[in-house]
């Protein structure tokens, strides 16, 4: 992730978000150092990222908000609370000895929407351009071959489809609009861990649709996010004119453009984040695609619960191991009881090693989640 002073340094100057439909301020979450526009009114709460800090508000000048344009497109939130429920509960059954706190219902009273940003570019080209365009055809041909059983030689008609290449070159012009490209540095590890967003369900943007809603600032300037937008319309650019050629197939397309009007606009995606607490009262993020509802988060086992669970197994123990004792003192009356006794010895040593089974569950549990991914999408 660039430092703040970098990301300042490409951001232009702004001062306002009226055109927002809202009067939001700055926010930065020293910890995570996350940058949100937040309602005024909503600068005490935790930082919705990493739930260990609450959030700043960046004094006007310090940082100039990067966009100050309302965003163009919002993908609205569309998975419904049971189907969150289900995601959750799914999420937590993974986890042997589960912290108590994490129930759908707490998880779910602590739900905070979240809206990332993503570049949309619109942007006039005129290029040159050369490619070999393919157009399929069929050849016909005869194969013969023998079979004793029906007289000798026969032949039979087979077809087979072809590509016919050439090449070609052309002038082309066009306008492309909201061609998407990453704003956030870490938009490559969201898209792992939680899957793509359907950007094809898209509305335009009003003021409602991000009521109640923290929206991350973009931490990555166009300069660098028009890097990743050219493939994309390279890739427009091939699919035209091949279009154009009326051909079927087209490769080895190169071109020679030249951009200009270059607008940047915004597109926030939807993200609910939540908490839950483990067993030491730490707050450990979770985070739920706004579309499909695939959950992303550290899962932590509770060592208390463990450690519960194996001191019952060890109260066991000791109260077979009792009755066993008993057994064996009254084998003295009848001597048949010392068999059982005898063997109630062995269930109880059994069962007080089968004790360290919870705790060696939680610790191995725990440790391989810290050596697998990050808790946060940095
Ligand atoms: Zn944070």
């Amino acid at each position: 992730m660039p430092d703040r002073e970098s990301d300042l340094d490409n951001f232009k100057i702004y001062s306002n978000t009226s055109s927002w439909g809202r009067d939001y301020v700055a926010a930065v979450c020293e910890d995570c150092d996350w940058n949100f526009l937040i309602l005024p009114d909503l600068q005490t709460v935790h930082c919705p990222h990493c739930y260990k800090s609450t959030l700043k508000s960046i004094p006007e000048g310090e940082m100039e908000l990067p966009y100050s344009r309302a965003p163009e497109l919002v993908v609205p939130f569309q998975i419904t609370l049971e189907s969150m429920d289900d995601g959750i509960e799914k999420f937590s059954s993974k986890i042997p000895f589960a912290p108590k706190d994490m129930t759908s219902q707490n998880m779910r009273s602590r739900l905070c929407r979240l809206f990332l940003p993503m570049w949309l570019v619109d942007t006039e080209v005129q290029a040159q351009w050369w490619a070999e365009v393919g157009s399929n055809y069929k050849v016909v041909s005869h194969q013969a071959h023998y079979d004793d059983h029906r007289g000798g030689w026969s032949s039979r008609e087979v077809e087979e489809g072809r590509i016919r290449w050439e090449p070609r070159l052309g002038r082309l012009g066009r306008n492309y609009h909201n061609i998407s490209t990453p704003a956030l540095e870490e938009d490559m590890i969201i898209k792992q861990e939680m899957g793509a967003f359907k950007l094809g369900e898209a509305v335009e943007y009003q003021v409602k649709e991000i009521e109640n809603s923290f929206v991350r600032l973009p931490n990555r300037d166009t300069k660098d996010a028009w890097v990743e937008a050219t493939p994309a319309i390279q890739t427009a650019a091939a699919e035209e004119c091949r279009q154009a050629a009326g051909a079927d197939h087209i490769r080895q397309f190169s071109w020679k453009p030249q951009y200009s009007n270059n607008n940047w606009t915004l597109m926030l995606l939807p993200l609910y984040t939540t908490y839950y607490l483990d067993a030491e009262k730490v707050a450990q993020p979770v985070f739920i695609h706004g579309q499909t509802g695939q959950i992303m988060g550290v899962r932590r086992a509770s060592m208390k619960r463990g450690q519960r669970m194996s001191l019952i197994i060890l109260v066991i123990a000791v109260l077979i191991f009792l009755l066993s004792i008993i057994l064996a003192v009254a084998s003295v009356a009848l001597p048949i009881l010392l068999v059982i006794g005898v063997l109630g010895f062995a269930i109880a040593l059994l069962t007080a090693a089968g004790a360290v089974v919870p705790i060696a569950m939680v610790w191995q549990f725990n440790r391989r989640q810290k050596a697998g991914r990050s808790p946060y999408f940095t």
